[in-house]
């Protein structure tokens, strides 16, 4: 809103300048001058007069963010040195504790809802929560890809940069959500504003165990800011495609290699003829891609293989293609080539595309403007990747992701974070959070 007023006024400076462009003698060169000048100096009154509301908290949260942020690296090398991969439900509780501890002393409530198995999800609530009929919702995973016996168990920094496993997925991006409601509450927001933050436990496995918690929360929120990574160009992201995983099973009819006929029962010849039928779906152009990622089968090479399995992920743009996808797998299954073999689909998780709706560009708007005062302009991203923004965006929620630090190499052992950034993100944040409710209140 602050920046379109800005951006209008100066397009009328503009339009101004255009018409005494046309004036050539130099009585209208003095007077285009004065013109101009007379009307940087309005701007510039105007834009003092007008973000002195927003500069008053901006400046509040910047201090005391900027005094906080040796606490902030400190909580991120906790929370990166705890081990939590998606099936190490160990780990994955002690983060849990971990961010409880660190709301200790705020005006906020914390639930932990436990899980047998899965890692326990975690709900934080601003006090003003409660009471309120819409709130903000704010969403991060404290799981990380990486498996409990691996040798990347390390925090690492150097001048510009942190290293270790989960630090920017999404560690970080859980670091900028605790400390943007730190800042909240030292501004006495928390007792105004109702959020609600849910930590969980599974997002890189599907969400599985939280997606109903997740869209449960979703449906009561004005809007919801994903704490992934930000892109490396400060992207911030309004879209992501969809996906499905699948798996095929088949099944043939085992015998000794040496006595098989020309018309053998072998799962994986019927899997080769799958792969390839699967694989011609890509349709670049549509941006539908399609990857056969892993297989096996048979017991060894002088046996006719009686099984063979095959793991097969889809990315889509436009939530119609899923059902088409769907369709044409169930086909592929059900048609049989190689005689004596079945073929069944299970399929394993999926998330819904995240469409670039009007509601996500709004909130972008206003998050863009708040960076670009901030002398951090962001960009407006369509990712490739899904995230539980996907499952918030499905049910019409307008939902901004990649709101976390930025960073790089994530899913890999050289994943790091760009330090700078996750003080900026959590900056970026807190006024968001504050921007964004005032805009829902209104509406
Ligand atoms: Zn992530």
């Amino acid at each position: 809103m602050l920046a379109s007023v800005i951006y209008n006024l100066f397009s009328v400076k503009l339009r101004i300048l255009k018409i005494l462009k046309n004036l050539t003698t130099p009585t209208n060169r003095d007077l285009r001058q004065a013109a101009c000048l007379a009307l940087t100096i309005a701007v510039q009154i105007w834009k003092d007069h007008h973000m002195k509301k927003y500069t008053t908290y901006f400046n509040d949260i910047n201090a005391f963010l900027t005094s906080k942020e040796p606490d902030m690296f400190a909580s991120l090398e906790e929370l990166v040195t705890i081990q939590s991969g998606s099936h190490n439900k160990t780990g994955i509780d002690q983060t849990a504790s971990a961010i409880v501890r660190a709301f200790q002393g705020h005006a906020v409530s914390t639930e932990m809802l436990e899980q047998r198995l899965q890692g326990n999800n975690l709900v934080v609530r601003s006090s003003a929560q409660p009471s309120a009929h819409k709130q903000v919702l704010l969403v991060g995973h404290m799981d990380t890809v990486f498996p409990q016996d691996t040798d990347f168990n390390w925090y690492k920094t150097d001048d510009d940069k942190s290293y270790g496993p989960g630090v920017v997925d999404m560690k970080g991006g859980l670091v900028v959500g605790i400390y943007a409601l730190k800042a909240l509450d030292k501004l006495g927001l928390l007792k105004q504003i109702p959020i609600t933050f849910v930590f969980n436990s599974d997002e890189e496995i599907g969400s599985r165990s939280s997606v109903d918690l997740i869209q449960k929360e979703a449906s009561s929120s004005a809007f919801a800011f994903v704490l992934e990574a930000g892109g490396l160009e400060n992207e911030i992201v309004t879209g992501r495609k969809g996906n499905l995983t699948i798996e095929l099973h088949i099944e043939g009819k085992a015998g000794h290699a040496a006595f098989a006929s020309k018309d053998k029962p072998s799962a994986i010849l019927e899997m080769a003829h799958k792969i390839i039928e699967i694989e011609s779906l890509n349709n670049f152009d549509k941006g539908i891609t399609i990857n056969v990622g892993k297989i096996d089968g048979g017991i060894g090479s002088n046996t006719i293989p009686e099984f063979s399995n095959a793991q097969v992920d889809f990315r889509f743009m436009d939530p119609s293609d899923l059902k088409k996808l769907e369709e044409k797998v169930a086909e592929i299954a059900n048609t049989v080539v190689i005689q004596g073999t079945r073929c069944r689909v299970d399929v394993i998780s999926g998330r819904p595309p995240m469409q670039q709706s009007p509601g996500n560009r709004s909130l972008f708007q206003t998050t863009a403007d708040i960076a670009n005062c901030m002398g951090y302009p962001v960009k407006e991203q369509f990712r490739f990747g899904v995230s539980d923004a996907n499952f918030i965006a499905d049910l019409n929620v307008p939902v901004l992701d990649g709101l976390g630090p930025i960073g790089g190499r994530d899913h890999s052992r050289d994943e790091y974070m760009i330090k700078d950034s996750l003080l900026q993100r959590t900056l970026l944040l807190s006024c968001s959070i504050i921007e964004c409710w005032r805009n829902a209140e209104s509406d």
